[in-house]
């Protein structure tokens, strides 16, 4: 069971392949989640563009921060394999008041590059390779990273074993100092 505080921010970290679209198709309103698929549809230009990159990034700042406004629970459904990224989308969900959420994806190679195999539009094996190195690098060290938790799913099985629960609630906005 993964518990889920009221309007969290939740970042699905996983490589191509892992699941992730699939996971949050099946546990989130289509609402609440930004995916880098919906982002590079934003941005024209390929992912090797470092600008487009840059600009997909852009738009998923400013996507949050309009849903965290709003008060809404915040799913980032992108690989996440990049620590600074992850630093800037945590520091942004503490801005608003909110706390992140890890949940993990941490897969065999073997299963991500089988699944990437089957899809129309595959990604390079070697970028795959790179990306889970990534996460079995980064995976220790989640915890120190700001995440209010971190979720960490080891398998097909636990990945289709989870249950969340969404918790509805008082949503608080970020403390404010008072002014004098
Ligand atoms: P990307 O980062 O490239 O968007 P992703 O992590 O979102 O990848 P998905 O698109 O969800 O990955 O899944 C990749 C493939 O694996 C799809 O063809 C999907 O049908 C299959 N798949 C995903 N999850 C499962 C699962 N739990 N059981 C069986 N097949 C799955
Ligand atoms: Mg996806």
């Amino acid at each position: 069971m993964i518990h889920l505080p009221p309007a969290a921010l939740v970042l699905l970290i996983g490589a191509s392949g892992s699941g992730k679209s699939t996971f949050a198709s099946r546990h989130f309103d289509h609402d609440a989640v930004v995916s880098s698929d919906r982002l590079r549809g934003l941005v024209a230009g390929d992912e090797s563009d470092q600008r487009a990159t840059d600009a997909a990034f852009a738009r998923l700042r400013e996507w949050l921060d309009a849903r965290l406004t709003a008060g809404g629970l915040a799913v980032v459904d992108a690989t996440n394999v990049d620590w600074m990224q992850r630093g800037e989308l945590i520091a942004l969900s503490h801005k608003h008041g909110r706390p992140a959420i890890a949940i993990v994806f941490n897969l065999p190679l073997e299963v991500c590059l089988a699944r990437n195999a089957t899809r129309s539009r595959t990604v390079h094996a070697s970028v795959i390779r790179r990306q889970v190195a990534q996460v079995t690098r980064d995976i220790d060290r989640l915890d120190l990273e700001g995440f209010a938790a971190v979720h960490v799913l080891g398998s097909v099985a636990d990945v289709d074993a989870v249950s969340l629960e969404i918790e509805k609630g008082p949503v608080t906005g970020p403390s404010r100092r008072s002014v004098s």
